[in-house]
């Protein structure tokens, strides 16, 4: 298990400070050198995440932990090959890129603060990311789409439709 730290200080989302555990009850942050309270009780007693350990928000979301440059690098050597290889390298790119795909592990991210939790159980499970959710915590009453906040935030919520 692994924690990346967003300082929520940080609007750019630059910086992010690691935390393996055993979980401190403050980290000092790489950002801006304060130490921010680290939300470990959020860890379920089986390992899984019941919320955000940077900000302790209970929205979180699920996505593949797969490096974009990496598929966006292998795109680009198929297609350049392409002509070479009566465009074959175009389908074994693609295939390339389902099977690294479904072998990534998953990275789950906070709504609010963006810190990246790895290696925790798959239980409780957080869907994958809902614009809903995002547009109502970004813009609060004044979303159109808000609906909201589920009782327990993401635990274990149904997928998102759209
Ligand atoms: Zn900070
Ligand atoms: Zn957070």
């Amino acid at each position: 298990m692994r924690v990346a730290l967003v300082c929520p200080r940080d609007t750019d989302g630059g910086a992010s400070t690691p935390v393996v555990p055993p979980w401190p009850r403050s980290v000092r942050c790489a950002h801006c050198g304060d130490e921010h309270t680290l939300h470990g009780e959020h860890a379920s007693s089986e390992g899984g995440l019941r919320g955000c350990f940077g900000c302790g928000h209970p929205e979180l979301f699920t996505q593949k932990d797969f490096p974009r440059a990496l598929g966006i690098a292998i795109v680009v050597v198929a297609a350049l090959a392409a002509p070479f290889t009566y465009y074959a390298s175009l389908a074994v790119a693609a295939l390339l890129d389902a099977l690294l795909y479904h072998f990534a592990p998953n990275v789950v991210v906070c709504y609010v603060c963006r810190s990246e939790h790895r290696g925790f159980a798959a239980r409780p499970k957080h869907p994958r990311f809902d614009r809903e959710i995002e547009e109502r915590l970004k813009f609060g009453a004044r979303a159109v789409m808000g609906k909201p906040m589920r009782p327990g935030g993401t635990a274990d919520a149904p997928e998102p439709e759209h």
